[in-house]
């Protein structure tokens, strides 16, 4: 039987932008299935609610109108490889921006493969056109009263304003 191919993309999406999306999108032409976890970090400060980032993630995936893959979206606040794990997925998936990404994420991929070694990653570099692109960056804009059109798809922006 052939086995199906399952990635995690895990992420706090607060809140998802362009440069989510773009990932999101090439991911799933890697994997069979795509499961976009939003993580819930107790305590953490974030600008939109779990409630809101999860409908944003899923009204704006749906747009996006992939049909090779099956993307879903679940939320987590255990371990990363255990959440990958407990969804079936193969590989953790991470966008990589530059050298600031790159440090941190080898950083928590090696702690991540010494937990679970059944459980690799999958870095995507970032697309030129959202490179630059970071939530808290949106964040601070947004609080700040500033245009996030660019950076968000409408609905986010307009679930901010
Ligand atoms: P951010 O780092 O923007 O606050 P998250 O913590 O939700 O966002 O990041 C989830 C994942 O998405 C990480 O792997 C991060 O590197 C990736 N990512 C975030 N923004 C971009 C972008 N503009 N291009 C490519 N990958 C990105």
């Amino acid at each position: 039987m052939l086995m199906k191919k399952v990635g995690f993309y895990p992420g706090s999406f607060d809140p998802v932008t362009f440069g989510h999306l773009d990932i999101i999108s090439r991911a799933a032409k890697l994997f069979d299935r795509l499961v976009v976890g939003v993580g819930i970090h107790h305590g953490k400060q974030a600008l939109l609610n779990d409630e809101t980032r999860i409908s944003l993630l899923k009204s704006v995936i749906a747009d996006l109108k992939i049909d090779e893959s099956e993307i879903e979206v679940v939320t987590f606040d255990d371990l990363t490889v255990s959440a990958a794990r407990s969804h079936g997925a193969q590989a953790i998936v991470r966008g990589l921006r530059d050298a600031t990404d790159f440090d941190y994420e080898m950083q928590m991929f090696g702690t991540n493969h010494k937990m679970a070694d059944d459980i690799d990653t999958i870095f995507l570099p970032a697309s030129i056109e959202t490179r630059f692109l970071a939530a808290k960056f949106v964040r601070q804009i947004a609080k700040m009263g500033g245009d996030i059109t660019p950076f968000v798809p409408r609905i986010v922006a307009d679930t901010i304003k």
